[in-house]
């Protein structure tokens, strides 16, 4: 391939870069909003596990709390039959000692009843909690359904954006294809995704990273060649007029 048949190299890289600057612009915007989605949702997840914890711990309680109702109120029974026995027992002495036996076995059984009715009070609060928690995580989710809905639209037209672009990015491209100043381009892209190509700032240096550059660099760049600053590395051209 002479020099004459091949196209000229800058023009189709300054064509390029500023495809690839749009391009790295909207896949930018396009991460952001998938980002905040993610974020939001991770939100969400975190809540309903701190709610499923806090359900679990409910649902001991409530288990805990059923066994002891019941637990007491069997006990409950039988200090009321043995209340009710008592008269048939036929030696006061008995009876009396019987009657403390009973009273000590009811107060127990009155402490246990109190513990339950904290035991109660405690579920209530619970159940308040974990509501709460629903309410909080209701509302999280609504925000999230409409913050989807505007993202996915918004989405979905920045992909269709980016689609253009990267075709019309793919056709330059194949102007070059399998040349090396393509390769350098595509890692110089990498490195400065915001601007891979600068201008020539005062006709001496590069707009880039300010470095002054020698005439041989200016001599080359008014060619039209491509070259590399030597500081930074970004591919150099002239100032637009
Ligand atoms: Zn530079």
């Amino acid at each position: 391939m002479s020099d004459a048949s091949a196209p000229a190299a800058l023009p189709i890289i300054i064509q390029l870069s500023k495809l690839d600057v749009q391009i790295a612009t909207l896949a930018a915007q396009k991460k952001k909003l998938e980002g905040d989605l993610e974020n939001r949702r991770q939100v969400i997840a975190s809540h309903e596990t701190k709610k499923a914890s806090r359900e679990k711990f409910l649902g001991d309680k409530k288990n805990l709390c059923a066994k002891e109702e019941k637990s007491v109120k069997a006990e409950r029974d039988k200090i009321n039959e043995r209340r009710a026995a008592l008269n048939t027992l036929n030696n006061y002495k008995l009876q009396q000692a019987a009657e403390r036996e009973i009273d000590y076995t009811a107060k127990q059984i009155g402490q246990r009843e109190d513990l339950l009715l904290g035991l109660m009070r405690e579920i209530e609060t619970l159940e308040k909690e974990v509501a709460n928690m629903t309410g909080v995580i209701n509302g999280l989710n609504d925000e999230f359904s409409a913050l989807h809905k505007d993202s996915s639209e918004t989405i979905k037209g920045l992909e269709e954006q980016l689609a253009s672009l990267n075709k019309e990015r793919a056709e330059h491209a194949s102007q070059l294809a399998g040349q090396t100043v393509l390769i350098a381009y595509n890692r110089i892209r990498d490195r400065f995704p915001s601007n891979p190509v600068v201008e020539v700032a005062n006709r001496d240096s590069c707009s880039g990273c300010f470095m002054k550059l020698g005439p041989q660099v200016i001599v080359q760049v008014s060619r039209q060649d491509v070259v590399k600053c030597p500081g930074c590395g970004r591919i150099l051209r002239l100032a637009a007029e």
